[in-house]
């Protein structure tokens, strides 16, 4: 297949880019450099800088080539910052999908991947998170995503267009020469790696009293080529389902008690954990059911263990 990806220089966008490339796919990264990193890109993509959210921009792209699929990473991602300015999220996220999908529509291109989250649950009622819980996002990021996936719903029924909402929890681990690199950093792993490298001098525990084993927040971390994997399925395999909408986690529970013993073990350095108080708008536990993930597209999660996980963080950022 040729295949579009937005957002190819990005951590998850640039590690699938690589391994549909693996898979035997011709890849197109558009990308404008916002805030991926162009030495992410593989060499074997070909690579356009370009804002998928300006239509006189977006469209010769799309025009260019003669795509299968597009798979759509290209958006903001911090919860955080969706909330100080949700106006940012839902121009660049929502409208910019909107942008996209019209030009991919006019050019005939029949299959969509979402890169989409487990905030557009919010607060779940319980654990792990099937598909079928209440959609209610706790954050503008989440809720500009869901809105994506409402956009998609319309495009199937009333253009056919086969699509795949892939809804991740958090994204961890890497691929050699494709880390995690925000800035400024606000996920838990990258910055616990970097106390270990000497540029923080500690962690600080957000809420030691939540309702968990340990007190700590509990999250699903799973592995960023795990990741990259499930979407290779999809794409490969939309043709077999019309629409698809999937959890993608490892189901397995870390707290950030354990992400920060883990890091010890794998880095040898003692990282200093400062406790403070709870961060805004953390759920105790977020934990998926992707089991639907494993009946739909026939995946599996490979690399499940904590300690694997974080070596490999490690290994881009040592
Ligand atoms: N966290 C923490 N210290 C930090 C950053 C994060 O204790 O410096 C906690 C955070 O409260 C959450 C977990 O680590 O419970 C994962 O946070 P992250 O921002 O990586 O991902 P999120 O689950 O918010 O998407």
């Amino acid at each position: 297949m040729q295949v579009l990806v937005t957002g190819g220089a990005g951590y998850i966008g640039a590690t699938t880019a690589a391994a549909l490339l693996e898979a035997g796919h011709e890849v197109v990264v558009v990308d404008d450099l916002s805030r991926g990193h162009r030495e992410a890109v593989p060499q074997d993509a070909r690579f356009v800088e370009a804002d998928i959210t300006d239509p006189e921009v977006i469209d010769p792209v799309v025009a260019q080539g003669s795509f299968d699929a597009c798979l759509h990473f290209a958006a903001l991602i911090e919860a955080g910052e969706s909330m100080q300015a949700p106006e940012r999220f839902f121009r660049v996220n929502t409208g910019g999908s909107a942008v996209l999908l019209e030009a991919l529509l006019r050019h005939g291109v029949g299959r969509f991947v979402l890169s989409s989250t487990a905030a557009v649950y919010g607060e779940p009622d319980e654990v792990p998170i099937t598909e079928d819980a209440a959609l209610e996002p706790s954050n503008a990021y989440g809720e500009s995503k869901l809105l994506v996936e409402r956009m998609l719903a319309w495009h199937h029924r009333i253009h056919g267009l086969k699509t795949a909402s892939l809804r991740y929890f958090n994204a961890a681990g890497a691929v050699t020469g494709r880390g995690e690199r925000h800035d400024p950093e606000t996920h838990l792993i990258p910055l616990v790696l970097q106390v270990a490298r000497g540029q923080r001098e500690h962690i600080k525990i957000f809420g030691t009293d939540y309702p968990t084993p340990d007190g700590t927040c509990v999250r699903d971390y799973i592995h960023v080529a795990d990741l990259a994997d499930a979407h290779v399925l999809a794409v490969e395999r939309l043709d077999e389902h019309g629409t698809v909408t999937c959890n993608l986690g490892n189901g397995r529970g870390f707290s950030v008690r354990e992400v920060v013993e883990a890091a010890r073990r794998v880095t040898g350095h003692p990282i200093p954990a400062d406790e403070v108080d709870r961060r805004a708008g953390d759920p105790a536990i977020l934990i998926a059911s992707s089991s639907r993930a494993e009946e739909l597209l026939g995946w599996t999660p490979r690399h499940r263990d904590l300690d694997r996980i974080v070596a490999d963080a490690w290994a881009e950022y040592g």
